[in-house]
Formats: C-alpha cells, sequence, structure tokens
C-alpha cells in the first residue's frame, strides 16, 4: 500500500527547499527501515552485451550507433563473474544486456543451469523484450528476477523515445504486458524510469511513480536520464524540452527526489541506489541514494575490456572502479552509514 498521494508527490517533486526535503528523506529512511531493515543488498552487474536491436533515442548502445564495438561475453566468463559475484558474498547475479536475439535462448538457458546449479546465487536478467518462449525457458533453468524499465508511462513521449523497429506502434503498453508476463511465469519483476527526459513533466513523472505502487512491482530502479552525444537524441533529435518550470531536471536532487518517494509508494520493494546516481555524485550519491530510500547496490563485475563497451550513457560512475577496488570499500562505506550488507539472495519481502 502506498503511504502518498498524487498531491503530495507532486508537491515533493517542485520542493527545492533543502530544509523542508530533510523530512521526506528521513520518512523515506524510516519506511526503508521499518518495511525491508537496515541490510543493503548487492548484486554483481554482468553486461554480457551490446549488440541490439532497438533504436532508443538516448541509448548509446542502440542499433543505429555504427561506433560502438560489438560483444558478446562467452559463457565460461560469465560463469567466472558469478563465481566472483558469490565469493565476494554478493546474494545475486544480473545479466544484462541490449535486446539481442544472437543471445539465443537454450544457450543463456544453459548458463543460467549452471549458475544455479553450482552457485546459491539468485540470477536476475535484464535483457530487453525477448519472446515468450525465451521468457519461459530462462524461467524454468532457474531464473528468479526479469528487470525491464518502462521508461516513462507516458505514450507520447514514450514513443518519440523509442522508435518503432517493425511498423507496429510502441507505447509502455508493449513493456506493462512483458512485465505482467514475467510475474505470471513466477519471476520476480523490476522496473523503472529515467528522470529528466526532455519532454517529461512533472504530472508524467508522478504518474509513474504511482504506477509503480499499483503494479505491485518487486524492484524499481530509477536514474537520471545522461546525454549520450553519439545518441540521436544527443544530437537533439526527439522530443523537445518543456517550457515554463514543466520540464523536470534530470539532477542529482530530483533523483533522490524519485527514490524517496519510490520508497513511499513501494514500501517493501527492492530500491537500487543506482550507478546513473553515483555518476552525478561519485563521492557521495550512492550513500545518499540509500539513505534516501533505497536498500541494494549493483556493483559492476562486467569484465573490464567489455565495460567500457557498454557504454549507455558516458562517465558511467563503474568505468573507474575497478572491481576488487570498490568491492572493499564497499562494505566499509555501508557500515560507515550505518547499514550492513545484506545476507541471502535479498528477495523482495512480502509483508501482508
Ligand atoms: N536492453 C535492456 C537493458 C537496457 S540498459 C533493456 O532494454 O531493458 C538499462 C537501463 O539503462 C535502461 O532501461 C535505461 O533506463 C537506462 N539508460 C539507457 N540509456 C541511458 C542514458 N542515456 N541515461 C540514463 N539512463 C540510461
Amino acid at each position: 500500500m502506498g503511504l502518498i498521494n498524487r498531491e503530495q508527490i507532486l508537491d515533493w517533486l517542485y520542493c527545492d527547499d533543502e530544509a523542508r526535503l530533510e523530512e521526506l528523506w528521513q520518512r523515506a529512511d524510516e519506511v526503508r527501515r521499518d518495511k525491508v531493515g537496515d541490510e543493503v543488498h548487492l548484486r554483481g552487474l554482468v553486461e554480457i552485451g551490446n549488440y541490439c536491436r532497438r533504436q532508443c533515442g538516448y541509448c548509446g548502445i542502440n542499433a543505429s550507433n555504427k561506433d560502438v564495438e560489438r560483444y558478446r561475453v562467452d559463457a565460461e566468463t560469465i560463469i567466472e563473474c558469478a563465481y566472483q559475484a558469490h565469493g565476494y558474498g554478493y546474494g545475486t547475479v544480473v545479466m544484462q544486456s541490449g535486446e539481442d536475439p544472437g543471445i539465443k535462448a537454450e544457450w543463456l538457458a544453459d548458463v543460467i543451469r549452471r549458475i544455479k546449479q553450482e552457485t546459491p546465487l539468485a540470477v536476475t536478467l535484464s535483457l530487453g523484450e525477448r519472446e515468450d518462449e525465451a521468457l519461459a525457458m530462462w524461467r524454468e533453468a532457474g531464473a528468479d528476477r526479469y528487470l525491464l524499465r518502462f521508461e516513462t508511462s507516458n505514450p507520447v513521449l514514450f514513443a518519440a523515445i523509442h522508435p518503432s523497429i517493425d511498423g507496429k506502434p510502441y507505447t509502455p503498453a508493449d513493456r506493462f504486458s512483458l512485465l505482467k508476463k514475467v510475474k505470471d511465469l513466477g519471476y520476480e519483476a523490476g522496473s523503472g524510469v529515467m528522470i529528466g527526459i526532455p519532454g517529461q513533466s512533472y504530472q508524467s513523472l508522478a504518474d509513474d511513480i504511482l504506477l509503480f505502487g499499483e503494479m505491485d512491482l518487486d524492484m524499481i530502479g530509477v536514474g537520471p536520464y545522461i546525454v549520450h552525444p553519439d545518441t540521436p537524441m544527443g544530437r537533439g533529435i526527439g522530443p523537445r524540452p518543456l517550457p515554463g518550470g514543466e520540464q523536470v531536471p534530470g539532477d542529482e536532487l530530483m533523483a533522490y527526489k524519485v527514490v524517496a518517494l519510490t520508497r513511499l509508494t513501494c514500501p517493501e520493494a527492492n530500491i537500487p541506489s543506482t550507478t546513473a546516481l553515483a555518476s552525478l555524485n561519485y563521492e557521495s550519491g550512492r550513500e545518499l541514494g540509500l539513505k534516501r530510500g533505497a536498500n541494494v547496490v549493483m556493483p559492476n563485475l562486467t569484465p573490464p575490456k567489455y565495460r567500457y563497451l557498454y557504454e549507455i550513457y558516458p562517465a558511467k560512475a563503474c568505468i573507474q572502479e575497478s572491481t576488487d577496488n570498490f568491492h572493499s570499500k564497499l562494505t566499509g562505506r555501508i557500515e560507515g552509514i550505518g547499514r550492513s550488507v545484506g545476507k541471502g539472495q535479498g528477495c523482495r519481502q512480502h509483508l501482508g
């Protein structure tokens, strides 16, 4: 059950008074502690490939970007990354990629089976809108969770940043129906939006945040939209910013507000303090997200030689992080804000 209504959400989204915002941070932090506790769950992220068939206007690895060297990580390497995640004490490995039919369903099912047989990890997939048979096969192979952000629930804005690739209209409803499908298959379902997309209004962002609660999502990831110069939107093709103070800024403060408000509409959900947030404030973005509603961090375990090729936006915080170095500091950073590293898989809690 949500703890906040639309009017209150809008009021906070418009609020720039740092002193007053303390109240929002506190409320989100209290609800987080009360509902999901002090543990911070760590999910090791492996970006298993950057081939993509989509033309998303904001994304650096979209199909039309010819300057990107494309890669797929082989099965052995992915499994080594999973072992590494387990070795660090993480409870989950997340495999993410572009929407790539070249990642064959049977091949990935084998990888999932091996990870599930050889480690106690939860397996999360974030592979775009794949076919029903593939989603079912991966679930059968043991995958636990599926992530697909709907990016914005405003159908006009959604269409403006997601050109259709098959001539059919492309709307957020396509993503809602995939999320419903994965839930029916027994996955935990995660979604989320970007904050500050040109053309995104406060009203539509408030709708998104309310929708998270209505959809009863298990995980919600939100982060600022970051311009990538080698994309259509980076070259100025796409929706225009709204005039007259109606445009949502993609800044750090707005990102914290959305994290905190999401905690209030989805008290029990797992909410990451995202890499995009850390990219805006490398020193303390992750901690501030954790103190304002988030309870998950997703350290990047992609092998370094591929990591810089998975450039969905520039200057991703994780590019500068060596996995070992980042890991050895992470526990200290989490404990430094009075929290502990989560044990086990960190599944979504159902508190009834
Ligand atoms: N192909 C997968 C994974 C996409 S990358 C899928 O479609 O689900 C994961 C998320 O990164 C996207 O859902 C999007 O919200 C975010 N992202 C992509 N480009 C971005 C940018 N330029 N700025 C901020 N976030 C971005």
